[in-house]
């Protein structure tokens, strides 16, 4: 029977809160892979055990581990009882050696792992006795550093398992671990990337996205359902409100100077969103500026936006460059869809060059002819919600 054996890292630091961090792991590993062929997923002595009756579902199962926040690597294992007292080494040598007929190579090494240290042999025993007999069997070179292929054996409550390759998970926290918070999504690349960074630091993310609709077509929106549509892979289900925004642009325009148009837009799509945030219990807003980028993003105008929400503005990739960003977008596979045309709401009614430094007194001033309070009713009243889950597609 094969087995994926699941090991975390950074959890296993988290002292009292580890039970929390392993439950959390557990339940979203299991709703990961609810459509999957798996028979159960269950802890074992600091890592999780998944069995399945077929290896056929590996590249399946796979897929899903792949995309779990909190788990550091993953393997393929097969596992032999083993007796604790009066081990005999020969079937476990045999099965391995069988194992790596499939494998070009020309160096290895064995790495052992009791979690139970009531096992007779030490770790540094059963690494040369099982090295030894694979040297014969296979006619190959043990390779400390480096080696071709590690054998991992991990004895763990009277089984030994061993597998021959380890995968990297994605890392960072389990889904939940860290509250609800609202991502500003527009469709460009850099947002979809905060929100990845938040999820994998244990945020569940629901979105809000502001389109042009009257005024342009529904090609932003129609993106950002597809950008909140691969994000949903690693949170299994996703909330998206769509909040029509260019009735509310219109009016902005008729009262304000062109330069300043766009930090007054980010003030009114943060007071709505901020409000959107309170109802789905999120802690933080979370936006995909990064500092200096664009005229909307220096260290003025951002404080200028900043200082209408109440809640925490969480800007993850505050200090990263576009290129850094780029990669991780194409990484994460986000970048293709971002980088297909489209009318974002924000080239609406403003000028070629904006005022990089609005001063807060201006934007009030401006802003006191301004309902502001029925224009984010108005587009709260209007916002329609599609809900996202990944069983569903
Ligand atoms: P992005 O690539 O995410 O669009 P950007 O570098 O193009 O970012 P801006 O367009 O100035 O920068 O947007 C800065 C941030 O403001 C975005 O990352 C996003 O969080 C938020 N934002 C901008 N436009 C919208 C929108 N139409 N709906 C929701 N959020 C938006
Ligand atoms: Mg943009």
């Amino acid at each position: 029977m094969p087995y994926a054996l699941v090991h975390y890292h950074e959890l296993a630091l988290k002292g009292r809160n580890r039970g929390f961090f392993e439950q959390r792991l557990i339940q979203h590993l299991q709703n990961s892979l609810k459509k999957a062929n798996v028979t159960e997923v269950r802890p074992l002595s600091g890592r999780i055990r998944i069995t399945f009756p077929n290896e056929s579902s590996w590249e399946d199962i796979r897929d899903r581990i792949r995309h779990t926040f909190g788990v550091a690597n993953y393997s393929l294992a097969h596992a032999l009882p083993i007796d604790y007292e009066t081990p005999d080494l020969k079937p476990l040598c045999e099965a391995i050696a069988t194992a790596l007929q499939s494998r070009t190579f020309e160096t290895f090494r064995v790495t052992t792992k009791r979690a139970d240290k009531r096992f007779s042999k030490t770790s540094v025993e059963l690494n040369r006795e099982i090295g030894a007999y694979l040297c014969a069997a296979t006619g190959k070179r043990v390779r400390l550093n480096g080696a071709d292929v590690n054998v991992v054996v991990e004895v763990v409550d009277h089984t030994v398992y061993f597998s021959l390759v380890k995968y990297p998970g994605p890392g960072g926290l389990p889904t939940g671990i860290s509250r609800n918070v609202l991502c500003l999504i527009s469709g460009g690349i850099d947002s979809p990337v905060a929100a990845y960074r938040m999820m994998k630091r244990g945020c569940r993310v629901i979105f809000v996205h502001f389109h042009g609709r009257p005024y342009l077509s529904r090609a932003s929106e129609e993106k950002v359902r597809d950008l909140v549509s691969l994000l949903t892979r690693y949170q299994l289900t996703a909330r998206l409100y769509l909040v029509p925004f260019g009735e509310i642009q219109r009016q902005i325009v008729a009262d304000s100077p062109a330069p300043i148009r766009v930090v007054l837009y980010r003030r009114m799509m943060m007071r709505i969103a901020e409000q959107l945030a309170e109802k789905e219990h999120c802690w933080g807003l979370v936006t995909g500026d990064s500092l200096g980028q664009v005229a909307s993003q220096t260290a003025e105008n951002l404080q200028t936006v900043s200082q209408v929400a109440h809640l925490p503005i969480l800007r993850p990739l505050i200090g990263m460059d576009k290129i850094e960003i780029t990669d991780e977008a194409q990484q994460i596979g986000t970048f293709e869809t971002s980088i297909e045309p489209d009318q974002d709401c924000c080239t609406l009614f403003v000028p070629r060059h904006p005022n990089t430094r609005c001063r807060l007194d201006t934007i009030q001033q401006t802003e006191e002819s301004l309902s502001i309070q029925d224009m984010v009713r108005e587009g709260l009243e209007a916002a329609e919600l599609a809900e996202f889950s990944f069983h569903a597609s």
